[in-house]
């Protein structure tokens, strides 16, 4: 049997690494539907390629210029807004979401398919990060199975044993261990880094990423949000989540038992491999992609965090620790953070900077539903802008 599969953020680079999963596997997978901000170009090439029965773009305005370019044989809707996401998340025609919207734009997407107990393959850390508690109580309560995408999140699974569900606690587990790359600026100077450019922070050394997730990934804010991520997926405090540097990105993280064994998933640094693990799930699909070569690596090296030119990481520590509406606050203002960078109004140094502030001088706000979710990043987002403005 087919599954269908709905792809939210289809053109950004989770959502290509996605396409050429499915494209590899014709007969298990369709796709139902994609969805796009904007990108009227790559979606139309998508389309012919696919054939999805649903579009969704952002906006009226991007589904109006996409209407104007449908292949004429094309015979599926194009619909646009929050409203016709979550619609199509609790659809008939889908069985797995693939959750790969960058950021806080994806939570309200992703949240509806967890509601809808779909198999939800989750990409967008920020979702978890602002409502993880939420997310895996209605997995449970609606028989969602959740299945991790982020490559270190993917690799933990991947060490435990068929019968884990996400969300339960790990029976024998003493510690996890997440693997980070040490981004572009791993051997810079604090001096250096203000100075650092965007086209520099996008640079990662190992990964092909979207913007967003790259500038995270050169704070070292990435491995914070993940963190947060690995708390709830794994049903652990942040005291057993260890982050050590791995340079090569091979070893993709590592769960440690009670008694001294430690297990790992390694793997080329191609996220084909955690998706297709993913969809797949419990099955293994053939990639055709670069094999892993032990002898042409030759060496494995491992460092600490060096937590005074990387704040991220114990803002993040703190954030979950304390709780609340706290990862909330993190994850909206590094958003707003490193857009400002990206436009050139913020330094590289000043997104920490500017998400240590909001945690000092946002006061925090009760929250239990995704509405009060939903306010605190809006409120959140509109301090960190004034106070952008200020720096700018
Ligand atoms: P990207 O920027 O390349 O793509 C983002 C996608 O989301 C695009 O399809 C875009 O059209 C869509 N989008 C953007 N803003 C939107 C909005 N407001 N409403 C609806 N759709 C919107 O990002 P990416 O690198 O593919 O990352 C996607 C998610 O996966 C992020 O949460 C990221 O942290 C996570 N992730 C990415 C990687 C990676 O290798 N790229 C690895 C691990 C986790
Ligand atoms: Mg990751």
């Amino acid at each position: 049997m087919s599954l269908g599969v709905a792809l939210f953020g289809a053109t950004g680079s989770i959502g290509e690494s996605t396409l050429s999963v499915i494209k590899a596997h014709p007969q298990r997978f369709h796709l139902a539907v994609v969805s796009a901000h904007s990108s009227v170009d790559r979606l139309v090439s998508i389309i012919e390629d696919f054939d999805p029965k649903h579009v969704i773009l952002t906006n009226a305005a991007y589904a109006e210029q996409l209407l104007g370019r449908l292949p004429p044989d094309f015979k599926g809707s194009v619909a646009f807004g929050e409203a016709s996401l979550i619609e199509a998340a609790g659809s008939s025609e889908v069985d797995v979401v693939m959750a790969a919207i960058v950021g806080g734009a994806g939570l309200i997407s992703t949240y509806a398919a967890v509601c809808a107990g779909k198999k939800v393959c989750i990409a967008n850390k920020e979702s978890l990060v602002m409502a993880g508690g939420l997310m895996m109580t209605r997995a449970k309560d609606q028989g969602a199975v959740i299945l991790p995408i982020d490559s270190e999140h993917n690799a933990m699974f991947q060490c435990l044993p068929e019968s884990y569900v996400i969300g339960e606690q790990i029976s024998g587990l003493k510690q996890l261990t997440l693997t980070c790359s040490g981004g572009p600026f791993r051997t810079w100077d604090v001096e250096r880094m203000e100075q650092a450019t965007p086209l520099e922070a996008i640079a990662h050394p190992n990964w092909s990423m979207g913007p967003k997730v790259s500038v995270d990934s050169a704070t070292l804010m990435n491995k914070g949000l993940e963190l947060i991520e690995a708390t709830h997926l794994f049903s652990v405090s942040d005291q057993q989540i260890e982050v050590v540097v791995h340079p090569e990105s091979v070893i993709h993280s590592l769960v440690e038992f009670v008694d001294g064994s430690v297990l790992s998933q390694m793997g080329s640094p191609d996220m084909r491999i955690p998706i297709a693990q993913a969809l797949g799930f419990p099955e293994r699909l053939e990639l055709d992609i670069e094999r892993l070569s032990l002898t042409a690596i030759g060496k494995f090296h491992f460092e600490p965090v060096d937590h005074k030119r990387f704040p991220a990481l114990h803002l993040a520590r703190e954030a979950i620790s304390e709780g609340g509406d706290r990862p909330v606050v993190l994850n909206a203002a590094n958003e707003l953070a490193v857009d400002a960078f990206l436009q050139g109004h913020l330094k590289f140094t000043q997104i920490t900077s500017l998400v240590s502030d909001c945690l000092n001088h946002i006061k925090s706000q009760p929250m239990s539903s995704i509405e009060d979710v939903l306010e605190i990043d809006k409120m959140c987002r509109r301090q960190a802008f004034e106070w952008v403005r200020e720096r700018a």
